[in-house]
């Protein structure tokens, strides 16, 4: 099988002494446990070099949150694929769904950044996943097909590409999908990309410790994107060890 990869999202949160003592206790906790997945943290930009030196001789791997589709230049406030290379980034993540909305990402320009951090030699974490109304008119799985096709360069493969299943409405809310609705849309993924071996599909929205299991036995699902729940070392671990 495909080994599972549990990725933190910190998003926006935290400050520079958080940072440090989450990435701390999360190594401490990783150390005490066997290591049956892969483990990554994307922290906020700022703190990537305080993170990555905290994780500096682990296996724990590091990524950041989004990078400009271009390799260098006149780009105001934007961060490249290859700045994140060089402070050891192995993995971003791109396209999440709050970059959609926050900023007008369309998939077009996610292929874009994608084939940048692969061109930096970063696996790309391509999100997906389709908002309420689009779940309820039953259009689920046509959205997330078309940002896919869209969102997925020509080159990504199974050693540069993880997709994330993130539904929209899952994230934050303390609601996810039935198992039997993620194990639909994963195998729907799965058939998606099966020409570009075997790509990692996780699952996002709303993981915790409570639920990790049930969703990370599901077939096709490999692993986890995690949110809040990643901001506790414990509850990230916890996570971890269901996965
Ligand atoms: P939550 O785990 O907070 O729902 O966030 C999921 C997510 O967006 C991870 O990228």
């Amino acid at each position: 099988g495909i080994r599972p990869l549990v990725a933190g999202n910190w998003k926006m949160n935290g400050s520079r002494a958080m940072a440090a003592s989450l990435v701390a206790e999360i190594r401490t906790l990783a150390a005490a446990g066997p290591a049956s997945v892969d483990l990554l943290v994307c922290p906020p930009f700022p703190y990537i070099p305080e993170v990555g030196g905290g994780l500096a001789g682990s296996a724990i791997a590091l990524g950041g949150q989004d990078c400009h589709m271009a390799a260098a230049g006149a780009h105001t406030g934007d961060v490249s694929a290859a700045m994140l290379a060089d402070l050891g980034c192995s993995h971003v993540i791109l396209g999440h769904s709050e970059r959609r909305a926050d900023h007008g990402e369309s998939s077009l320009l996610v292929a874009a950044k994608a084939k940048a951090a692969i061109d930096a030699g970063l696996t790309a974490i391509v999100c997906v996943g389709e908002t309420e109304a689009e779940r309820d008119a039953g259009k689920a799985e046509n959205i997330v097909e078309k940002q896919i096709i869209e969102s997925v360069p020509a080159g990504a493969n199974s050693s540069n590409l993880v997709i994330a299943y993130e539904p929209v409405w899952a994230i934050g809310t303390g609601r996810t999908p039935s198992v039997a609705d993620v194990a639909a849309m994963h195998r729907h993924i799965r058939s998606l990309v099966a020409d570009r071996g075997p790509v990692r599909v996780l699952y996002g929205g709303s993981v915790k410790p409570a639920n990790a299991a049930e969703l990370m036995a599901v077939a096709e699902v490999n692993g986890a994107l995690v949110g809040g729940a990643s901001l506790k070392a414990a509850d990230f671990m916890a996570i971890a060890a269901g996965a």
